[in-house]
């Protein structure tokens, strides 16, 4: 069958892949960690469920404007107005249903064919395909473990200079920052770096910036807060981290007006408009009490210490404590083997799912990721399964 051109390098995310083949093995009897996929594993929020379950029959069951209903636009303007500092105005506003359509509307909204795109490689695997499907020309930008797994400001114009040089007009950089693998924090001076560099070459910002409240040390600041980036930034944010709300398919963009007008009719046309029940659960989630986050993210933080302590107790695995989100990045170079492999070998020897780093591009050969929104009680079983099994292929 003949497809478009912009169908033609579409993958399936990794996590889907690994959680099927995983599948396999349990319809066999095995019994399988799943460490996989990214999403909390606690339920949503009790006083969120409430309030979804009473807006359905209280009759919020019908169409919404396509930006989303006034209370959450006005909502997430006032409490994004707080978080960051600004004057945000529910018009700069766009709801979707789940965080992925404030990542892929606006890049169809601004990314003309022929035009570049810069995504951090290893990052999250919508980035490169929303690109393609644009039309965009599609460039990694290699986040290193030398450097943190942070976009180095040098790196960045050199490959804004590059890829001018051959006659493509860098439209726009995606940031993600905490980081889906890496969980790595970008630090305010080289957010400024990067700032005056959007400035002076004059491209977009797309922050993603889904796990902004899952953060351990330090708070993830924000590219938007900086002199002159309300303009040109575009923030990705939602519920489904936060709130483990991920089935419940709620998230918002926040850009300057005149683009969210364009998103909003890209959305009229693509999706109508969110679950109206779903958005009435999210005003409550970011109105109501936020003891539970808090407690989330204590429970990560204990959740990571221990992994990350197991982990780089194992011979020959390396990896650096991650700042936010819920994600392990090890690095298991020096088993020589391929991350694929490195998987595969895991998931078949111990029982244990997690992704290979190259489902999140090229540069994330040599690392896998393992998500540990998972209880304590697994992940011990996970790291002692690892252990085991890589001891025996290092004897091999
Ligand atoms: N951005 C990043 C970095 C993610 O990891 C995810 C989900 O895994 C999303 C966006 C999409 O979130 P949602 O499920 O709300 O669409």
């Amino acid at each position: 069958m003949e497809f478009s051109s912009r169908t033609h390098n579409l993958k399936p995310e990794g996590a889907y892949h690994m959680l099927a083949l995983a599948g396999q093995l349990e319809a066999q009897g095995r019994e399988i960690i799943h460490l996989e996929i990214g999403q909390p594993d606690f339920p949503t929020f009790e006083h969120i469920v409430e309030a979804g379950v009473r807006a359905i029959q209280d009759g919020y069951t019908r169409y919404t404007p396509a930006a989303g209903m006034p209370l959450l636009r006005q909502t997430i303007a006032q409490d994004a107005s707080k978080r960051y500092n600004l004057e945000i105005t529910p018009e700069q506003v766009v709801v979707g249903p789940g965080a992925k359509p404030a990542l892929f509307f606006p890049t169809l909204a601004l990314v003309n064919p022929g035009e570049a795109v810069i995504y951090p490689d290893p990052g999250f695997p919508t980035y490169p395909a929303m690109i393609e499907v644009a039309g965009g020309v599609a460039a990694p930008l290699p986040l290193l473990e030398e450097h943190r797994f942070w976009v180095e400001a040098i790196a960045l114009e050199e490959q804004v200079r590059a890829l001018e040089r051959s006659g493509h007009k860098v439209r726009m950089l995606i940031l993600n920052s905490p980081s889906n693998p890496t969980g790595s924090v970008i630090p305010k001076d080289v957010l400024q770096d990067i700032a005056q560099l959007a400035t002076d070459y004059d491209f977009w910002v797309l922050s993603d910036e889904i796990y902004s409240r899952l953060t351990y040390e330090t708070s993830a600041p924000s590219i938007v807060t900086l002199p002159g980036m309300q303009s040109r930034t575009i923030i990705c944010d939602g519920f489904s981290k936060t709130y483990a709300m991920t089935g419940w398919r709620l998230g918002f963009g926040i850009m300057p007006p005149n683009l969210a007008e364009k998103v909003e009719l890209l959305l009229t046309h693509a999706v109508g408009c969110t679950a109206s029940f779903t958005q009435v659960a999210g005003v409550e989630a970011l109105r109501g009490a936020q003891d539970q986050v808090h407690r989330c993210v204590e429970e990560y933080r204990r959740r990571r210490d221990r992994l990350i302590a197991g982990l780089n107790a194992i011979p020959g695995v390396r990896c650096l404590s991650p700042e936010g989100a819920f994600y392990a990045f090890p690095n298991i170079a020096s088993f020589g083997r391929s991350s694929e492999w490195m998987a595969q070998y895991l998931l078949e020897t111990c029982g244990v799912a997690l992704l290979p780093g190259t489902a999140f591009g090229a540069h994330g050969e040599g690392y896998l990721r393992l998500c540990f929104a998972n209880s304590m009680e697994n992940l011990e079983k996970a790291v002692e399964r690892i252990d085991q099994a890589l001891r025996k292929l290092s004897a091999a």
